[in-house]
């Protein structure tokens, strides 16, 4: 059993409370992390406090060189860190490599965009000096999911340190492990003590302590509509700004004079990569009455070809991340089975090599109604709804019709009609002819309507983490 210990100061804490944390491949418990309390998460708060004074008067360059460090120190801890985030998350292990790779990047990536991101002089007369400068909130509280623990920690904190801010985190209590190493190994490559701590525990408890805290001067998010709605509401208290990384239901969008070949193994891909447990999972098909059978057809025959198991025997699909995720799966497709048609999967799958793990068959339902509930719910799992159209204009309304908007993926060949369709599909990242930008980490990223607010990634996603100040200089 391994025991982790919380991250505060740079000093590993322990609390009297204790989670369990849970291999999805076997279904048992591998490892214990504290539950800390509101009043552990409250004293992580002030040491960040302190240590951010020292952070945000250090020169831009050397914060980019401690930054960039830290990047340097996950690629050569790169076999660890994927073993544990396999473990944790249930992913195939090139999954879980390629998520490292993926946080390095944003190490490497924020280090440079800071050393190039400034301020701006406004030309207003002659007697007048007016120049703006960006600086930092203090500190900034993260709370992330399960599903890209290590990757999403750093899409939120590394821009944050960045920009000079000292951060307090908490990971989900599912996968706080390779926050905890990372954490760990961010003091190694010589970032002051303080300036980034991770306090594990629950929501409710942790979570909440953070979110509610008054010294913590912006909240950055990463979950459900749900949890997303109530920190808003907490924040909206203190009046402290919030970045809300929710919720999708992404379609991905065929039309008849698309390159099939081309579009079948990423629309395949964008649902059942990380067993559909990604934000952005295509999870809508939108496909032309014309190509609507073959579409089907071959994207049946790919599901019933995956390699399902353990993640360490790096299958195509790993399972589910907990037996009530999977059982909530099943739930959204046993619901359809009156009036759709599930042309594959279906079915939760155990013993054998599968063990007491989380594992659920890849699933296509056709005929999905766009207004019930498979058509309009998040599932997060690998189940891809399928609904046709015949025109533009309806695969426009049907793109829109859910209460989301993160991502979108056009196929067709027709360089106009992809245009107006980037132009009338509301959400944050349309792609056409392909889907998710590979890590993605220098593309602005976000949702429309309850998808969320803010944008995280690319230069974009430092400015959430600072504020300007004006200067105006009679001269
Ligand atoms: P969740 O909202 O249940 O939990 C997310 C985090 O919030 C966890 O760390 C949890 O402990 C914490 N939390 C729960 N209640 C809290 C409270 N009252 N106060 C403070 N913190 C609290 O989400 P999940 O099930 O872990 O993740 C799945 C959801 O995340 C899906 O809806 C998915 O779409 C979304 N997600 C969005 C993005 C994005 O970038 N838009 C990325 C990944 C996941």
């Amino acid at each position: 059993m391994r025991q982790t210990a919380a991250l505060v100061g740079g000093e590993a804490v322990t609390s009297g409370a204790t989670i369990n944390v849970v291999d999805p491949s076997t279904g048992e418990v591998f490892a214990e992390t504290p539950d800390c309390s509101p009043a552990e998460v409250a004293n992580a708060v002030v040491i960040a406090q302190a240590a951010s004074i020292g952070w945000r008067n250090r020169s831009v360059a050397d914060r980019a060189a401690i930054i960039r460090r830290i990047g340097h120190f996950v690629l050569r801890d790169l076999p660890l860190l994927t073993e544990s985030e396999a473990r944790q998350t249930g992913k195939p292990l090139r999954q879980a490599r390629r998520d490292v790779e993926i946080t390095a990047r944003y190490f490497d990536f924020y280090a440079s965009a800071i050393e190039t991101f400034g301020g701006e002089t406004i030309p207003l007369n002659n007697d007048t000096l007016i120049y703006t400068r960006w600086e930092p909130h203090g500190v900034t509280g993260h709370i992330v999911p399960w599903n890209y623990p290590m990757s999403i920690m750093a899409r939120s904190v590394v821009p944050s340190l960045a920009m000079g801010n000292a951060c307090v985190l908490k990971p989900a209590e599912e996968t706080p492990l390779t926050a905890l190493q990372l954490g760990t190994l961010a003091i190694e490559a010589g970032l002051p003590p303080g300036v980034l701590n991770i306090v594990t525990g629950t929501g409710e408890g942790a979570g909440a302590a953070l979110v509610t805290h008054p010294g913590i001067g912006h909240i950055s998010f990463t979950g459900s509509v749900e949890v997303g709605r109530s920190i808003s509401h907490a924040a909206a208290e203190r009046l402290v700004p919030v970045t809300m990384e929710l919720g999708g239901k992404s379609p991905n969008i065929v039309f008849a004079d698309a390159d099939l070949d081309r579009a079948v193994p990423v629309i395949v891909n964008s649902i059942l990569q990380n067993a559909g447990q990604t934000c952005s999972a295509g999870a809508r098909l939108l496909v032309h009455e014309a190509v609507h059978r073959e579409m089907v057809d071959r994207i049946v025959s790919r599901f019933a070809a995956m390699v399902i198991g353990p993640a360490f025997e790096d299958p195509d699909l790993g399972p589910l991340i907990s037996a009530a995720q999977r059982a909530r799966v099943h739930a959204f497709v046993e619901s359809g089975r009156a009036n759709a048609d599930v042309k594959t999967g279906g079915r939760m799958l155990s013993g054998g090599k599968f063990g007491k793990g989380f594992f659920y068959e890849p699933t296509l339902i056709d005929g999905v109604d766009p207004a019930s509930s498979l058509g309009q719910d998040e599932i997060f799992g690998p189940v891809l709804a399928v609904t046709t159209f015949r025109t533009l204009d309806e695969a426009v309304e049907l793109a829109n019709c859910t209460d989301y908007g993160l991502v979108a993926g056009v196929w067709t060949s027709d360089l106009a009609k992809a245009h107006r369709m980037v132009q009338q599909v509301v959400a944050g990242q349309v792609f056409v002819n392909s889907y998710g930008a590979s890590g993605g980490v220098e593309v602005p990223f976000g949702g429309f309507k309850r998808s969320g607010f803010g944008r995280e990634k690319g230069v974009e996603g430092l400015r959430g983490f600072g504020q300007i100040k004006t200067a105006v200089v009679a001269l």
